[in-house]
């Protein structure tokens, strides 16, 4: 059975979608069931989801399943959706892209759009030095191709990442990610030359951004040594890990300290990049200016694009024919791009994305005022992340930030958990939410806080 069928009429996504809260059954609803059904039989159970339901559109700030149920979007498909479903600007650009043509190999013969999304890229990337860009499909492929830029430019290998970083499942990737479970269990052997320090975990470590530094710093010193050390790759704010916000200074003096030992900075934005935390890239916010910036998620309104961007120098360390792939930079993709980045801009979404992170900080500090199970609210822009304790010993609630999702799920919102300890519920709204949706969305988390 098809889910599209003539006694169900399917609407179009985007903004004019109704913008409510709608259960006509249980989550799943019957028709939803059946797909999950079929998955199960069709799909490995290593490909896992979070939402039951059959998704048939999505916009503004809400996702419809085949049941007819209206589900309040708090999550953005990861923080993709950034610009909204469906967006119309995005639609009409994929739609006159795919009918002048769908893929020629920009590597085979190259087209406008793909220079036009390195152009901005490198416009709109903090840092005021020459800049170049190269596309690719996933946030992960940015990642290695970051990795192998800077092993080229530098001639050397090893690589840090830190504590609680995630970076994506490919076999350099999950090396570079920190958690095992579910990540990387049983798929190794993992790339050699990746190794990992401690970041700045304010809420945990105690340590001013300084301190948390010098302790980086010097575990880099003793344990690999700066010759050696080809690139350290960071999240500005670590997102699966915890949505965890560095001390002040923390960035900085390690940028301070690659630069001075020539080792390539490389700030992984795929999750904070694109209007998400109130500025176009959450660099910007610490004041950092990365030698090398990965994007993707935000960059196109769902469709699949990734970046690297970075000095024009490193960039162009690889030889001719080194970087690319069939699919990197796809006119599609491109199209989408160049649409998503101008209503980030014309709708001052970086703007909208403070305005949310207003009201979810503020009612999610009210909670925490009478419920110490709220150990800290933390993030910025529409990046908000609430960690859960138990009270008497600090230690994460992971059960706790697990039911309150499921409940809220079930009441029609869509929440994700993330953290190291699994105990952290993360909020990444579309930017296209309304308020009266996002309100009665954390009405729905707060109840299923209270009820659990
Ligand atoms: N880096 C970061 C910071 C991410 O959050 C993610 C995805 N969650 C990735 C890399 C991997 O991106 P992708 O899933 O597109 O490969």
């Amino acid at each position: 059975m098809s889910l599209i069928d003539a006694t169900h009429t399917t609407p179009l996504g985007g903004p004019s979608l109704p913008q409510e809260r709608r259960l006509v059954t249980s989550i799943p609803g019957p028709r939803s069931q059946d797909l999950l059904d079929r998955k199960a039989a069709a799909v490995p159970s290593g490909v896992g989801h979070t939402v039951p339901v059959a998704a048939v559109a999505a916009g503004g700030g809400v996702v419809v399943d085949a049941d007819g149920n209206s589900l309040i979007d708090l999550g953005a498909g990861i923080a993709v959706t950034t610009v909204g479903n469906a967006h119309p600007k995005v639609v009409a650009a994929v739609q006159a892209q795919i009918a002048q043509f769908a893929h020629t190999c920009f590597m085979i013969a190259p087209y406008e759009s793909y220079v036009a999304v390195a152009e901005k890229l490198n416009e709109l990337t903090p840092g005021s030095f020459a800049k170049k860009t190269a596309l690719f499909n996933s946030g992960a492929e940015a990642v290695e191709n970051a990795i192998k830029i800077a092993r080229k430019h530098t001639g050397r290998q090893a690589v840090l990442a830190f504590d609680h970083g995630y970076h994506g499942r490919t076999n350099l990737t999950m090396a570079l990610t920190a958690k095992a479970m579910p990540y990387k269990s049983g798929f190794g052997p993992f790339a050699p030359e990746v190794y990992r320090a401690a970041a700045s975990y304010p809420f945990r470590d105690g340590l001013t951004g300084a301190e948390a530094a010098a302790k980086t710093i010097s575990m880099i010193e003793k344990q690999i040594g700066a010759d050696n050390l080809a690139a350290v790759i960071i999240e500005p704010i670590q997102g699966e890990g915890g949505f965890i916000v560095p001390a002040d200074g923390y960035l900085p003096a390690v940028v301070d300290w690659c630069r001075a030992n020539s080792v390539v900075f490389i700030a992984d934005e795929v999750q904070t990049g694109f209007a998400r935390t109130g500025a176009m890239f959450a660099s910007e916010h610490f004041g950092i200016e990365p030698d090398l910036i990965t994007t993707a998620k935000g960059i196109a309104g769902g469709m699949p694009l990734a970046g690297v961007t970075g000095r024009a120098e490193i960039m162009d360390a690889s030889h001719t024919g080194g970087l690319g792939g069939t699919y990197g930079g796809n006119p599609v993709a491109c199209a989408a791009a160049l649409a998503t980045i101008e209503a980030y801009q014309e709708e001052n979404l970086a703007d909208r994305a403070v305005q949310i992170g207003r009201i979810l900080v503020g009612r999610m500090q009210e909670a925490a005022t009478s419920d110490p199970r709220i150990g800290e609210v933390r993030g910025l822009g529409a990046m908000i992340g609430v960690e859960f304790v138990d009270p008497a010993t600090g230690a994460p609630d992971a059960a706790l930030a697990g039911a309150i999702a499921k409940r809220a799920i079930a009441e029609g919102v869509i929440v994700l958990t993330c953290g190291t300890y699994g105990n952290v519920i993360r909020f990444l709204p579309p930017l296209s939410i309304d308020d009266a949706l996002l309100n009665e969305g954390l009405d729905v988390v707060l109840g299923a806080l209270a009820a659990a």
